[in-house]
């Protein structure tokens, strides 16, 4: 299985994979930028092959890159539009560095205009930032219906899919915690919660697990992720998540609240699942 966790890209791309080696990881997400923002620094060319690299010596799979959580595409604001939108075409570009992985972001918050005002801004983002030259596969991320998220459910990650001019190189990222917290029992119903998946978006669109027990119960639409086994999910749930035969190849990235200690027994852990 692939397994690993978020780690701080401030230390270069070769230092994250030594870091991902150190904590039994196999695969690892990072933030594209300061996840609160801000310019990006110029990407080392070196640092970029020596990552590669030591991920083709040790079987790593596909990363999981993350979008700042400050980008919104969708914003009300144009000012905070625009930025998100250099910010999204600046990324695709620099994630051809590290070519064939993923790049994962949050579809946006409408913030009061509206799921259906925001779904066709944010795939016009989408279609705006991504060429047909790039090889990374852009993934919107399950949300948990925070405030105004959009992607609260299958049918608004369906709707801003369907948008896309290069669907091929567009996916889903499947997040345990905001699929729960959405009001998806995968707890009681994994198998059930899988086929509507199937069903309204398509499992071959499935290409990564955000792997995060809940603190709260299913439907709360709260967002605050648990440590593996002990969250309102449960060890028995996530472990039939991640040995199930439709997600267990996929890259499974950690996001629960762990320091590196925490991680490297809980990337033990999952891997002891099977
Ligand atoms: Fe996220
Ligand atoms: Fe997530
Ligand atoms: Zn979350």
């Amino acid at each position: 299985m692939f397994i690993g966790n978020h780690l701080s890209s401030s230390k270069g791309f070769e230092n994250m994979g030594k870091e991902a080696l150190k904590l039994g990881a196999n695969t690892f997400a990072f933030f594209t930028r300061n996840p609160r923002g801000g310019a990006a620094k110029a990407i080392d060319e070196e640092d970029a092959k020596k990552l590669l690299k030591l991920m083709e010596d040790n079987n790593f799979g596909k990363l999981v890159a993350h979008a700042p959580y400050t980008m919104n595409v969708c914003a009300a604001k144009e000012d905070i539009r625009k930025f998100s939108w250099n910010v999204l075409n600046e990324d695709l570009q620099r994630m051809e560095y590290l070519p064939n992985n993923y790049y994962n972001f949050h579809p946006g918050s409408h913030v009061g205009q509206g799921a259906d005002a925001a779904i066709p801004v944010i795939a016009e983002a989408v279609n705006d930032a991504l060429k047909p030259e790039y090889t990374t596969t852009v993934l919107l991320e399950t949300m948990a219906g925070k405030g105004s998220e959009v992607g609260r459910s299958f049918e608004e990650l369906r709707a801003i899919l369907d948008l896309i001019k290069l669907p091929d190189k567009v996916g889903v990222c499947f997040d345990t915690c905001h699929v729960w917290d959405g009001g998806y029992d995968i707890v009681n119903d994994l198998d059930g919660v899988l086929q509507e998946f199937d069903r309204v978006i398509g499992l071959d669109r499935l290409k990564a697990v955000h792997f995060n027990d809940s603190m709260n119960v299913c439907g709360s639409h709260k967002d605050r992720h648990q440590k593996i086994g002990e969250g309102e999910i449960g060890l028995e749930a996530l472990k039939a998540v991640a040995t199930h035969p439709l997600l267990k190849d996929k890259p499974f990235i950690l996001e629960t609240p762990n320091d590196d200690e925490g991680y490297k027994k809980e990337i033990a852990l999952v891997r002891s699942f099977g």
